[in-house]
């Protein structure tokens, strides 16, 4: 099933987003988890696709395996930093064998140790690109990434904004949004498609809060924290446990705001956590 024709059934489209283990760790832990998962009835679960193409096999496996085995509908995230077209078909092929029908198609970011990586020298340079290609010889439902405070690299929000446009005008049937933490950005960023003519759903990423670590990866993502975050990691920067719990409540809040505001689904970005995902659900109201 495509996944796009979710999003007529009007009712908010719920998706996880799981990763792949490292690859000396069995798969059985993340299954136990995916069951877990499938109580909590998500709509699909995406699979990420590790950095410079690494573990690209497990992600078809485990999104196979979500799909034929947990009957949930299920997307593969790809990258073409580093691939050649005929890598992007085998993988695309691999995924149609598998019968998975939906495809996050992104440029993807420069491997670690190479922070120079020239992206003009490969066969994609941006994710419209591999949009277009994916367009022109396959037939998937088609999901690229949006930032609502501007990609990091990106030197005008205007500029990126064109950029997006681009990306959806080259095929793109929805949108995901990188992680955020103030709902105002989202509604905003809807006006600002709106202005574009981009017209697909445009779903929110939602990042819950389990640590302090996510002060790297919103410095590494270039999006903002609010300041009433700051101070809650601050109030909790000695209890570990109690920090996670705020995390699940403001995540779920966040959820609940968004709906109430017209979101038409919810990206939930797990991090292979299912208890958490658990108390998330249940503070939106979702369980
Ligand atoms: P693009 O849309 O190509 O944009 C990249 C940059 O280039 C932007 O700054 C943009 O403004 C600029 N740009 C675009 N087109 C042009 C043009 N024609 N000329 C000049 N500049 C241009 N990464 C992974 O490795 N694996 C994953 O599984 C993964 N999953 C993700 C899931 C979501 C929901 C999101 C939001 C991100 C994910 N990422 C993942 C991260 C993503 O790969 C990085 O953010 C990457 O740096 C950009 O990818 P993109 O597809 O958005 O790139």
């Amino acid at each position: 099933m495509k996944i796009i024709d979710l999003f007529k059934q009007n009712r908010p489209v719920i998706s996880f987003e799981i990763f792949p283990p490292k690859p000396d760790v069995p798969l059985d832990t993340l299954f136990e988890s995916i069951e877990g998962f499938k109580k909590l009835s998500p709509d699909y679960i995406s699979v990420t696709y590790g950095a410079g193409g690494s573990q690209r096999g497990r992600t078809v496996e485990i999104a196979s395996r979500i799909k034929n085995h947990y009957g949930i509908e299920s997307m593969c995230h790809l990258t073409c930093v580093g691939h050649t077209a005929e890598e992007i078909d085998e993988l695309l092929l691999q995924m149609k064998q598998e019968n998975i029908h939906n495809v996050l198609a992104l440029r993807g970011d420069p491997p670690l140790d190479q922070p120079d990586f020239d992206f003009s020298k490969g066969t994609f340079r941006y994710a419209n690109e591999l949009i277009e290609y994916i367009n022109s010889k396959h037939d998937f439902c088609i999901a690229a990434a949006a930032y609502l405070e501007g990609h990091v690299d990106s030197k005008r929000l205007d500029e990126d904004r064109r950029y997006l446009k681009n990306k959806v005008d080259a095929g793109v049937d929805l949108l995901i949004t990188q992680l955020f933490f103030d709902t105002r950005l989202y509604f905003d960023f809807l006006d600002r498609c709106a202005q574009l003519n981009i017209n697909c759903p445009v779903v929110p990423g939602i990042m819950p809060i389990f640590s302090s670590r996510i002060k790297n990866m919103t410095a590494r993502s270039g999006c903002s924290i609010p300041a009433k975050l700051v101070l809650m990691m601050d109030k909790y920067e000695n209890n570990s446990e109690d920090l996670k719990k705020a995390g699940e409540e403001y995540a779920g809040l966040m959820i609940r705001e968004l709906l109430d505001g017209g979101a038409p689904g919810i990206h939930l970005y797990t991090m292979n956590k299912l208890q958490s995902t658990i108390e998330i659900m249940k503070i939106a109201g979702l369980r």
